[in-house]
């Protein structure tokens, strides 16, 4: 089966979360729907996703002003994976160490996932500070082995992590029945416990856009960029094309994930489609009530084939995910996940989720009565770089251009620093004030050894 390229448009017609699904009403989900672009403007954002929002938002923090930035969104407000996703907002705790270690070496390795736990602590200040109503929800989560190989990986991990210094303070261990009675899975042979949390993602970044539309910005909906060029008569502004006309600008910021090569086609071999799938559950009386899950949960097979599930505090759905490389899919199945087709769902994968939900929880089968069970079922697009680490920075071969996109999944883990290490970069600021680790950065460097393609595999 052909792969699809991140060099394409989002698809039109893609099917609905159950995030989408509970936010129909955000009123700027078609703004400017049929209005033309302005001819001129300072700042042009790609993307309105929680990358695209946040930056925007973080650039009228940081002093620009609201008149002087668009958003360009290719089809309905935040209609990707930022409104597709599993609603975790789960920091890799040690467990991404060894790998990471073998392309980026063990500081940069330690900083990625130094960099994980500190969005945590932001995204937890941001809905504070600024009264987020995205259902944002504090607790920690349970890395749960579900076989002796997984928890003996788990285990060296965890041994490589702190040799090399990482701090594991706030990881806690469980094994044999601890485990068991902890996470309430009969088959866990270890369980690792620490703070994360879930959030309405579409929420979250909804709150986001209409903050930077209150301040003035302009968010023009189903206008997708599909070329920039450099402007005739001044070379230092950038033409951005649309179907509703060109909007010269000074500065353009690619928030555009899995697409990102359309408009920037160097880098075709370094952000990958993969289309990932999720589903929401109405729990059962086993989960309902008094007995909904507390922590979040990563249920681990083995590394490549595994599901989150999160529970809702508000109306106690359950939103479970699917790893994309799961080895019990037929080949037919794990081969269609190079796609950037987010119109429909996969059935094998929703079965196999709540075939594998029911053994994990087998107290959860039991019951279900019309109303209960499998709600909706889903798809969205992450974007995969060859080194499993986001793209941020500004684009040296096209000055006033940056780029914040490729998050491997792990976007509500990282866009919290990205996004304002972005915002940085355009304001003017030097690298180093991001905090970001280096092997985020974009540099020409990074692109070619990309780009060559021999890479160890991560994951
Ligand atoms: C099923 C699924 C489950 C996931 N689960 C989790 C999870 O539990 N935890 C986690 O941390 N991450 C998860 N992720 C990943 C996370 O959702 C992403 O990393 C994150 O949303 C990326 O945000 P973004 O703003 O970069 O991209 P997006 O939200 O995809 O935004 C990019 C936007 O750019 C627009 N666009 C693209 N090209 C153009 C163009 N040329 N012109 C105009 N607009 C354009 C798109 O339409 C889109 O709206 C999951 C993803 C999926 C799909």
């Amino acid at each position: 089966m052909a792969r699809d390229s991140s060099n394409s448009l989002p698809r039109q017609s893609p099917c609905l979360s159950y995030w989408q699904r509970t936010t129909r009403g955000f009123p700027h989900l078609f703004a400017n729907q049929n209005n033309p672009v302005p001819a001129q403007i300072k700042y042009v954002v790609i993307g309105s996703g929680l990358s695209g929002s946040l930056t925007a938002f973080e650039l009228l923090e940081a002093g620009v002003k609201g008149k002087d930035v668009i958003i360009l969104e290719a089809r309905e407000a935040a209609s990707g994976a930022s409104s597709r996703n599993a609603g975790h907002v789960r920091p890799d705790a040690f467990r991404g160490f060894s790998a990471y270690s073998k392309v980026h070496g063990p500081e940069q390795a330690l900083k990625i996932i130094a960099n994980e736990r500190l969005v945590l602590d932001k995204v937890d200040e941001f809905v504070k500070k600024h009264d987020v109503q995205c259902d944002f929800n504090l607790t920690t989560t349970f890395d749960v082995c579900m076989t002796e190989e997984f928890a003996k990986y788990e285990a060296e991990s965890l041994k490589a992590y702190e040799q090399a210094g990482g701090d594991i303070s706030h990881i806690k261990l469980y094994e044999g029945d601890e485990a068991k009675e902890k996470t309430g899975i009969p088959d866990t042979v270890a369980a690792y416990e620490w703070p994360a949390g879930s959030s309405h993602p579409a929420k979250l970044t909804q709150f986001l856009l209409q903050a930077v539309i209150d301040c003035g910005v302009q968010l023009f909906t189903f206008c997708p960029s599909t070329a920039i060029t450099t402007n005739q008569s001044s070379p230092h502004l950038w033409d951005v094309h649309t179907p509703r006309g060109i909007v010269t600008a000074e500065k353009v910021i690619h928030c555009t994930n899995a697409h990102a090569a359309l408009l920037l086609p160097q880098l075709e071999s370094c952000v990958t489609p993969n289309r990932a799938q999720a589903h929401s559950l109405v729990p059962s009386s086993t989960f309902s009530g008094t007995n909904a899950l507390q922590s979040t949960y990563s249920l681990r097979y083995s590394l490549y084939h595994f599901y989150s599930l999160i529970q809702r505090e508000r109306d106690g759905t359950l939103v479970l995910g699917v790893s994309r490389s799961n080895p019990t899919l037929s080949s037919e199945t794990l081969a269609g996940r190079f796609s950037t087709n987010d119109s429909h769902y996969n059935q094998e994968i929703a079965d196999d989720a709540l075939r594998s939900f029911h053994q994990i929880f087998p107290a959860s089968s039991s019951q279900d009565v019309h109303g209960e069970g499998l709600d909706h079922s889903w798809t969205g697009i992450i974007a995969m770089t060859p080194d499993s680490v986001p793209l941020v920075g500004g684009i040296e071969s096209l000055p006033g251009q940056y780029i914040c996109a490729g998050f491997n999944g792990h976007g509500m883990a990282r866009i919290f620093t990205c996004a304002p290490g972005v915002a940085k970069l355009v304001m003017g600021d030097d690298w180093s004030t991001t905090g970001l680790p280096e092997c985020f950065q974009f540099t020409p460097a990074r692109i070619s050894r990309l780009s060559e393609g021999n890479l160890p595999s991560i994951w």
